[in-house]
């Protein structure tokens, strides 16, 4: 990995790490998600990045791809198991990191600590030609161990240039690959931890959106929409509410539909645990090097 790559990706996690305990302070009984979204998304841009996807704020059940729409009502209850997972890129290297935060109460402690002692533990194992199947496993031993289940079909994942998804899948268990971790790459590791099956399913559409493929499109609002896109987001997730900010209007809501039926953007699903369980996550983004950095730690 080059050395102006490895700086791109040690400043965006430098940013990550100082707006995640910014954010800590604001994730509170009462807040509005809304107002904590954004006040996230100002602070990554106030440090000098670029936020890499809305943030997601997925509470109690939703483990992961839920982030308010604009004028959206939801605010934090007691109680409630909160993950708030953080993207920031600098010239398209991405940090990605999360945490998760119970919100005045203290019934989630174990459950919370699983998915964070098992990403340490994930993160020690981390050097070039370690099989990916050990990462698994140290997770899967780790949430275990704390009486609880990893989610199976949620994974870290490979980062590149405005890519937040390449290979390779880093598994929460071990899925007895022989893969191996290469030198230069990056990655973000992810365990979330449940009581409940493991698995997550689609719940409903969410706000967030990717550009797909580039199409040429008939109205003059999608046309807009795909500029701003193109020109700012990239291939990187973003949220109708950034594009509602400069957009308004009814024509937002019908361009949208038009940009997902032609296939323009693929529109996320928020996830959400199969049987209603409870899941807490935590992340990191390290770089495979002789010497590993983990960005946003
Ligand atoms: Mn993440
Ligand atoms: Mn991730």
């Amino acid at each position: 990995m080059e050395e102006d790559i490895i700086e791109k990706y040690k400043k965006a996690g430098e940013i990550a790490k100082k707006v995640v305990s910014f954010s800590k302070d604001i994730v509170k009984e009462n807040a509005k998600a809304i107002d904590v979204a954004e006040k996230i998304e100002n602070e990554i841009v106030k440090l000098g990045g670029k936020p890499a996807w809305p943030v997601n704020i997925s509470i109690n059940s939703i483990a992961a791809h839920w982030t308010p729409k604009q004028n959206d009502e939801t605010v934090f209850k007691k109680g409630d198991v909160v993950k708030i997972d953080i993207g920031v890129h600098v010239d398209g290297y991405i940090a990605d990191t999360a945490y998760t935060k119970e919100i005045g109460t203290n019934n989630w402690k174990d459950l919370i600590k699983a998915s964070e002692e098992a990403n340490k533990a994930a993160l020690d194992l981390v050097k070039p030609g370690v099989p990916i199947s050990e990462i698994g496993k140290v997770i899967e031993e780790t949430i275990k161990k704390y009486g609880f289940t990893p989610i199976a079909n949620l994974s870290g994942h490979g980062l590149n240039k405005y890519e937040t998804h390449v290979p390779p899948t880093i598994p929460n268990f071990d899925n007895k690959s022989n893969l191996m971790l290469e030198e230069g790459m990056a990655i973000a590791i992810e365990p979330f931890s449940t009581n409940g099956v493991g698995k997550v399913i689609d719940a409903m559409d969410s706000e967030i959106f990717k550009l797909e493929e580039v199409k040429p499109v008939r109205s003059p609002v999608a046309r807009k929409i795909l500029q701003i896109i193109e020109k700012e987001y990239k291939t990187l997730p973003f949220g109708k509410r950034w594009i509602s900010k400069r957009i308004g209007g009814l024509g937002l809501e019908i361009a949208f539909r038009e940009l997902k039926r032609n296939g323009v953007l693929h529109n996320y699903s928020v996830l959400k645990e199969e049987s209603n369980g409870i899941v807490s996550q935590h992340e990191h983004t390290i770089l495979v090097l002789d010497t590993p950095i983990v960005t946003t730690l």
